[in-house]
């Protein structure tokens, strides 16, 4: 992934994640790096060709810590649903993909992350009842025709929902639960070895594509079936996401289970290391934020997927003062339809906010930037990304500062935040090339995009049909049992409860 003539991008408005402030300056880009940086006229630039940015802020290529590139071909497809409700339909909604067909979702989501400015993301990819080589190097290839960097993670589990969650499947009408007691995973033993299969064949992978391994949620994987992917994951050195204390059922479900909170029980398990993501982390308390913090671990935020599904809101401030490295993520499309990390850092700005206390704890827009740039860059185990400095790669976002939404510029940074949308992103650079250019998509053919989909989701409309069914049927019921359990108590709130005297 590397540019290979010397371009010189100069004049532009170039933000620094660090210090939170953008200076005039020119960029010098060889071999998919910046290999020079200085203010106008400083950078020795000869026989570069050149790159006009003057009326361009310049920033890092924003990067998208969880996303679900399988889930692109159901953008829009919720009205009102819970994160239980979301995984109850989760088997139609991720059924009967095959390689062509995850290859054309991850393809969807790529160009809608790199068309608003993120060029890079950690992406959890599901396979039902397991994960496929076919499949994972269809979603690799993907993101490398796209441009973009991804660390690709098998999402996997040895249960099923209905198994996870104690008392559901009795709770549900005798014809129900029969039907879902027969619900069954691949077991432990075969995905494990499919995830062996896809990390012996690391190398394959395309270029700018990295594997990682991410059991999905704590207490719907055995205690065999964890420490196997721990197993995995120290053998072929890879890091590991999960998604934790995402709803407040999870939390109550965890100490009915472990008797104790997941990071405690995953703390005890070994799992809690500098390279382990706890994704979405809405419903932790303080002991929790001490054992990641002291395990050195990270945090994915994922502001717009919590508010879609009602999950409540993660409490960022605690996390950063406790030096917990947080990224910025948007989920998939199935949680929250677009994948804007413009989006997540307003929301992530706002969020912090609801919370008791004072004005000083909110997170100042180059806080929030820092974390969709820096922080996001870690997760991914991508050092040389998310800044403009020598020697870092030169993954880059151009917006337009004539676009209303810099119309007046007062505050360029701060506008990022507060006010910018995709329409003002006009070209995205990765490695050195251009992937966008012109607000136009160069990297793939996009002509027929909207055709290909429309009849991709047609025929999985036709073939998940049944599996849609079964889960309208079986949604009011999980959604009423997890509304009863999620009303116990918990020491601490991550939802607002009205209060009225
Ligand atoms: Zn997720």
């Amino acid at each position: 992934m590397s540019g290979h003539e010397r371009l010189l991008i100069n004049g532009g408005l170039v933000l620094d994640p660090r210090s939170g402030s953008a200076e005039s300056k020119d960029l010098l880009i060889e071999h998919g790096r910046i290999v020079g940086i200085g203010p106008p006229g400083t950078v020795n630039s000869a026989d570069a060709a050149r790159h006009d940015a003057h009326d361009r802020l310049i920033t890092p290529g924003l990067i998208n810590a969880h996303t679900h590139g399988h889930a692109n071909l159901v953008k829009g497809v919720a009205g009102a649903w819970t994160l239980e409700a979301s995984l109850t339909n989760g088997p139609w909604l991720a059924g009967c993909r095959d390689p062509e067909t995850m290859y054309l979702s991850t393809l969807v989501g790529a160009i809608d992350m790199l068309s608003k400015g993120c060029t890079a993301c950690f992406d959890l990819v599901y396979q039902f009842p397991r994960p496929t080589k076919a499949g994972f190097m269809a979603v690799a290839q993907a993101y490398a025709d796209a441009g973009m960097r991804a660390v690709l993670a098998p999402m996997v589990a040895d249960k099923s929902l209905f198994q996870s969650i104690p008392g559901l499947i009795d709770a549900l009408p005798p014809d129900l639960g029969d039907t879902v007691r027969r619900f069954d995973l691949a077991s432990g033993e075969q995905t494990v070895a499919a995830i062996e299969s896809i990390a012996a064949a690391q190398g394959d992978l395309a270029d700018g594509v990295t594997l990682a391994i991410a059991p999905t949620i704590p207490h719907h994987c055995t205690d065999r079936f964890l420490r196997d992917c721990i197993d995995i994951a120290d053998r072929h050195a890879l890091p590991i996401h999960m998604h934790i204390a995402e709803s407040r059922l999870q939390a109550i479900v965890a100490r009915q289970i472990y008797g104790r909170s997941a990071v405690q029980y995953l703390a005890e398990s070994g799992m809690l290391r500098p390279r382990f993501t706890a994704a979405h982390g809405v419903w932790l308390d303080d002991d929790d934020l001490d054992l990641l913090a002291a395990r050195g671990c990270s945090v994915a935020h994922i502001p717009a997927s919590n508010y879609r599904l009602g999950s409540g809101v993660a409490h960022v401030r605690p996390m950063l003062a406790r030096g917990i490295n947080v990224g910025l993520a948007t989920d998939g499309a199935n949680s929250s339809d677009s994948l804007s990390m413009l989006q997540a850092m307003r929301l992530a700005s706002f969020s912090a906010r609801i919370f008791d206390g004072p004005r000083e704890e909110w997170l100042t827009s180059s806080e929030v930037i820092k974390l969709a740039t820096l922080g996001s860059a870690k997760i991914l185990g991508l050092e040389a990304c998310g800044r403009l400095e020598q020697g870092a790669y030169a993954d880059l976002v151009l917006f337009d500062l004539g676009h209303i939404d810099f119309i007046p510029d007062i505050d360029p940074v701060n506008q990022l935040v507060t006010c910018a949308d995709s329409a003002a992103v006009t070209d995205v650079m990765v490695g050195g090339i251009f992937k966008m250019r012109d607000r136009k998509i160069v990297s793939v053919d996009t002509n027929n995009l909207r055709g290909r989909v429309r009849d991709s989701v047609a025929r999985l409309a036709a073939a998940t049909g049944p599996a849609h069914a079964l889960a309208e049927q079986l949604e009011p019921h999980v959604v009423a049992f997890a509304q009863s359990m999620s009303s116990e108590r918990l020491a601490f709130e991550r939802r607002i409860r009205p209060r009225f005297a």
